[in-house]
């Protein structure tokens, strides 16, 4: 029978369930059967590839109006999606900061929606491994077990979360009621000027504007001076300007530099100042035998943002906020809504989920890293980050041995700046060779790193967070570098573009 058959004598029969649940089986275990091949031949792939007209164009088509076999539909996947990824699953990719997933969380992304269960909150299975990851990450960070958190989509809404409650409670008034127009004097929140974008645009959506965030100097290690800080409190308070929250950054994008934490909270107490910690890249050093040294301090923030979904590498979407005062993190976003008042018993007698922050319908992030947190242990994801920061330090020799190469800045942990340099060339001449080494080695699929500019110096950026890189990895890295950027130089390329 056709699967789109919508008669009238059929109208009520329509279901979104298979004809034939066994048709169904044998596709799923060869989409299973595919999906294990893909992950386990990763390494034999190109990191990335760019997508050919024709595919491009068929993903341009207007919406489907009827149906068609799902195999059909898992066949087009097949040609026009699995061979053209963005490429963070493969072992020399390095770019920005990503996670590199792992096929255990993949599994748990299927069996959440498989169960399809709500996380807005209620009394079920789901909600008790929601509220036992975020009690997991709390442990992690050396949270107290009162401390309170949720998951939400990643580390820009994680810390949106956070700065919602510290703007709150700093404001001094009821916020929720009043809103931003009834505050007494501005508000001002700080942060390095190495700062993640997203704060900005959590300081916009919070109604307290850009010009809230004031980005205070980097030192000469790209660190928050907190002399300056101090300085810039106290001439905010001066002015009339409300101090409200720091924002200390435990690994920057730029270069993975910590603020000193120990030193920022010690600020933040003399000050009554809240400390807000984004810990989307160095938040899980926490969990590293040795590089835990390097966020030493991190529990004594009121917030921290985390990302599960950059070093414990589930597959996206998956942040964390985290609260030590629970009753603040309530606060701010509890509404109780005649539809959604709890019951004594049954569905609705569990905790609302969705009490923690902006969303009310909220998706099972919690079972991929539930499972994985399972299956390895904490211990290893520990492993797993020391092994990138050792990966870090082996590519800097590297680096420093390469007669082409210069280092841009000193690494501190998994993100190594560096560039073609044959010495001789001006900035701009530098910025287009370097430029050029990075989408060549995009475009012939051997390796993926970003750019970026530290202290008015372009460079290339590898953020070596992926748990498939070995050493032999980062040896093509070095190789391709200078062997692409000797070629280009030997063109003129830098003098003809
Ligand atoms: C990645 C990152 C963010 C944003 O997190 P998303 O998960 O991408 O939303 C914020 N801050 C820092 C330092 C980051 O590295």
């Amino acid at each position: 029978m056709d699967a789109n058959t919508n008669d009238a004598e059929h109208v009520g029969d329509e279901t979104l369930d298979p004809a034939d649940w066994e048709q169904l089986r044998d596709l799923a275990r060869r989409i299973i059967d595919d999906a294990v091949d893909y992950t386990k031949d990763v390494r034999d792939r190109p990191v990335w590839q760019d997508i050919p007209s024709d595919v491009r164009a068929r993903f341009r088509s207007p919406a489907p109006q009827t149906g068609q076999p799902l195999e059909q539909v898992y066949n087009q996947l097949v040609t026009d999606m699995l061979p053209y990824p963005m490429g963070n699953i493969h072992p020399r990719f390095w770019m920005w900061y990503m996670g590199s997933s792992n096929f255990t969380g993949a599994l748990g992304d299927f069996l959440a929606a498989i169960l399809g269960s709500n996380l807005g909150g209620g009394d079920h299975a789901a909600a008790e491994i929601d509220k036992q990851v975020v009690s997991w990450l709390k442990e992690m960070m050396g949270y107290p077990a009162e401390a309170s958190g949720t998951l939400v989509s990643g580390g820009s809404m994680a810390n949106l979360i956070g700065l919602t409650i510290a703007r709150n409670k700093m404001s001094g008034i009821n916020l929720r009621e009043l809103g931003v127009g009834a505050l007494k004097a501005p508000m001002r929140f700080y942060g390095s000027d190495q700062l993640h974008s997203c704060h900005q645009i959590a300081l916009e959506a919070m109604g307290l504007g850009n010009r809230a965030l004031c980005r205070v100097r980097s030192d000469a290690n790209c660190r928050m001076d907190v002399v300056a800080l101090r300085a810039a409190i106290a001439q905010d308070r001066a002015n009339g300007v409300s101090p409200a929250c720091v924002i200390a950054t435990a690994g920057t994008v730029n270069t993975g530099s910590i603020d000193d934490l120990e030193a920022i909270a010690d600020l933040c107490s003399e000050e009554g100042l809240w400390l807000h910690v984004d810990g989307c890249i160095g938040a899980l050093l926490a969990i590293a035998p040795k590089g835990k040294a390097l966020v030493r301090g991190i529990a004594r923030a009121d917030s921290i943002a985390l990302d599960p979904h950059k070093w414990l590498h589930a597959p996206f979407e998956v942040g964390c906020a985290l609260v030590r005062d629970a009753k603040l993190h309530k606060g701010a976003f509890t509404v109780t809504p005649e539809y959604l008042e709890n019951a004594p018993r049954g569905i609705a007698s569990g905790e609302w989920l969705h009490d923690f922050g902006l969303q009310t319908s909220r998706g099972f992030r919690a079972l991929k890293v539930w499972m994985a947190l399972k299956e390895h242990g904490v211990a290893k994801f520990g492993r797993l980050i020391e092994q990138d920061l050792e990966h870090a330090r082996y590519l800097t020799e590297k680096i420093n041995a390469a007669p082409e190469l210069k280092l841009c800045f000193p690494t501190t942990i998994n993100i190594v700046c560096f560039r073609y340099d044959p010495g001789g060339l001006s900035e701009q001449a530098l910025k287009r060779l370097n430029t050029e080494i990075m989408v060549r080695m995009q475009e012939t699929g051997v390796a993926a790193v970003s750019d970026t500019t530290v202290q008015g110096r372009h460079c290339l950026r590898a953020a070596i967070n992926n748990h498939r890189t070995i050493r032999d990895d980062l040896n093509i890295l070095v190789q391709e570098v200078a062997r692409i950027g000797n070629t280009l130089v030997a063109e003129d390329f830098h003098d003809k573009y």
